[in-house]
């Protein structure tokens, strides 16, 4: 299968699902990770037009670890909703790694941008389906299926399924640990070690699936496809 994972900031996939996406890569599946965002403002530091250049080397050196391809759209605005083509940015992202399982942020998640992403993506993988709508590529029948990944940190997220990444939390801190821009920021912006946080994270889901690491998701209700079959790992 094509497995496409959307998040909004260059690190957020490797926080909440890097895992499971380690594990499709096992098991065949051609992978993409797309930022729908290039996380320019994610510094006191470093000037944004530095920044959004090494945030996607960043994604690009993680992608690397496991042999996924990077969708990188380069938008960038304190509002995804008032940045012009974001939501027709996101059909395309569907189009281009002809998806057939999408995965992307839950609507519950504490970021507003997440929020944007989570409802564009939503409404994408349906229009993506529609021939008369037009993008670059063409379009992809039948609409894939949707997951919602977890929150950050878990908050207000309930999974209903869980992937066993006991074998891929290696590869997954792994690729974290490629986001060398965001260590800092994050620890003075909002005192998060982010490692500490995924392992953390990855662990009490574990719990809740009585095996080492876990990753939680729920699909979302748009699509018999996601509740007839598991396409999960
Ligand atoms: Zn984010």
């Amino acid at each position: 299968m094509n497995i496409l994972a959307i998040g909004c900031h260059p690190d957020d996939l490797e926080i909440l699902c890097a895992g499971t996406l380690a594990r499709c890569r096992k098991r065949g599946d051609r992978v993409f990770m797309a930022s729908v965002m290039n996380g320019r403002d994610g510094s006191r530091t470093i000037p944004p037009e530095q920044l959004e250049k090494v945030r996607e080397r960043e994604l690009r050196a993680s992608a690397a670890v496991i042999g996924a391809r990077v969708l990188w759209p380069n938008l960038a605005g304190a509002h995804l909703d008032e940045v012009p083509g974001a939501r027709m940015a996101v059909v395309e992202l569907v189009r281009a790694a002809r998806a057939d399982v999408v995965i992307t942020h839950a609507p519950e998640c504490y970021h507003p941008n997440h929020r944007a992403v989570s409802r564009y993506v939503h409404d994408a993988v349906f229009t993506a389906s529609l021939p008369r709508v037009r993008t670059a590529s063409p379009a992809v029948e039948p609409p894939p299926a949707l997951y919602w990944m977890d929150t950050i940190a878990g908050v207000d997220f309930q999974p209903t399924e869980y992937v066993d990444i006991t074998a891929t939390i290696g590869i997954k801190r792994r690729m974290l640990l490629k986001h060398r821009s965001q260590f800092a920021w994050l620890k003075s912006h909002v005192n998060m070690s982010v490692v500490d946080l995924m392992l953390t994270q990855s662990r009490f889901r574990g719990f809740q699936a009585s095996v080492r690491y876990a990753e939680g998701f729920r699909p979302a209700l748009n699509y018999p496809l996601a509740r007839t079959k598991r396409l999960l790992p």
